[in-house]
């Protein structure tokens, strides 16, 4: 197909949920990307968080490619090794419970839901923040503090309640006899890359303990190892009740992970909850590769060390033009807040052959993948600081 045939098919046949850009995408290999024209492109943002170890990792080609050849689909009634092996995994690098797989990020929030309105015998409410995003399913949604983004959907499921980011005192207040749990995540990437302060986290912890609510923490954008350490929660120096996992674990396929502490992990009895394709060999194959290039590769390390670099570079770009307003962030995960709309940015980055994202309007968002080079980063960073000149 030619290219203005590929955009005409787009638009009669799909429906046009997303936002795109006119870039057709035929290869990719770790931070580079091949357009149909056979231009090349630094990826400084791989798929919203997806792309932690870049594209078509060989340790999760050579799982996939193994796994393709012998059998594609186990139904959840049978066993089958790898996920077993991922299970064991995932407990053993985050804390003892139990897995559930699942094929999303959202599928994994509304397993945690579910899972919070179980384990609360008539107790059902859930506490989430502004600015958070939890997923585009109806009670993923709900948890979402956005009404940008409920807008002509309601009525939204009941039993969420928002409160503020960071306010101790509004968390106090929003808790009731009715409530079950804390939800949120630790960086909120979509609302604009938000850190959640230490206090205020510690303070989550002992209220939910105090209050016996759970402490669901929300790790699809920011787990496995974006923030330099496997999970967020790690820096914090607590641990969660409940947590969620999916956007990079699957290294580029679809997978979504719930995880419950040992004392909630059997509430959801057979019959309770499912999903036909949650934690297929394949993807199972995958996410063991993935884990694996962590731990090999000492992808964490490179993490924090490139992330201080890049945050380096990026404080030297804040003093040089005063439409950066700040940078915030954690690992790899940075959120640069301009003065001015960010679209004209990405816009001029794309046109040199860097990609990045804006959200909220005004915060660029850089999270290229956690094996980036210094060099990658120089010619990132000589990229943005030449558009920024011109938008200056
Ligand atoms: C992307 C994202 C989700 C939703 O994940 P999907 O796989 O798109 O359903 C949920 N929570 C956070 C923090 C996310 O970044």
């Amino acid at each position: 197909m030619k290219l203005t045939e590929i955009f005409q098919v787009y638009k009669d046949n799909i429906m046009p949920t997303y936002n795109k850009l006119p870039l057709v995408f035929v290869k990719g290999k770790g931070s580079k990307l091949w357009d149909i024209n056979g231009k090349v492109y630094l990826d400084f943002f791989p798929g919203w968080g997806v792309g932690n170890l870049g594209h078509c990792h060989p340790k999760v080609m050579q799982g996939v490619r193994d796994q393709i050849g012998k059998l594609i689909f186990v139904p959840n009634n049978y066993y089958h090794p790898f996920q077993a092996k991922l299970a064991k995994e995932l407990i053993y690098q985050s804390f003892p419970g139990k897995v559930f797989f699942a094929n999303s990020g959202a599928e994994a929030n509304e397993g945690a839901i579910k899972l919070a309105r179980k384990s609360g015998e008539g107790r059902y409410e859930i506490i989430t923040f502004e600015n958070a995003f939890h997923g585009r399913t109806l009670a993923a949604l709900a948890a979402t503090g956005q009404k940008k983004y409920q807008n002509g959907f309601e009525p939204m499921p009941e039993g969420f309640k928002q409160v503020k980011f960071n306010d101790l005192a509004a968390v106090k207040q929003a808790i009731s006899d009715k409530t079950v749990a804390i939800m949120l995540e630790l960086v909120q990437g979509e609302g604009g890359i938000n850190v959640a302060d230490r206090d205020f986290v510690n303070f989550l912890r002992k209220i939910c303990d105090e209050r016996k609510l759970l402490l669901i923490i929300d790790e699809v954008q920011t787990g496995i190892g974006r923030t330099g350490k496997m999970f967020c929660y790690q820096n914090y120096g607590i641990v969660p009740d409940v947590m969620t996992l999916a956007k990079s674990l699957g290294g580029g396929l679809p997978i979504g992970v719930m995880i419950a502490k040992k004392e909630i992990s059997d509430l959801l009895a057979p019959g309770m909850h499912a999903t036909t394709f949650g934690g297929g060999p394949v993807i199972c194959r995958a996410a063991l590769g993935v884990l694996r290039a962590m731990q090999k590769e000492d992808i964490l390390r490179n993490c924090r060390n490139m992330g201080e670099y890049l945050l380096e570079k990026l404080n030297l770009l804040k003093n040089a033009y005063p439409v950066i307003k700040e940078i915030r962030g954690m690992g790899l995960m940075f959120g640069i807040e301009l003065s001015v709309e960010g679209k004209q940015v990405v816009d001029k980055c794309i046109e040199r052959g860097l990609l990045i994202n804006c959200t909220h309007d005004k915060v660029l968002r850089l999270m290229p993948a956690l094996n980036i080079t210094k060099k990658e980063i120089d010619q990132a960073v000589k990229i943005l600081s030449g558009v920024l000149k011109e938008c200056a």
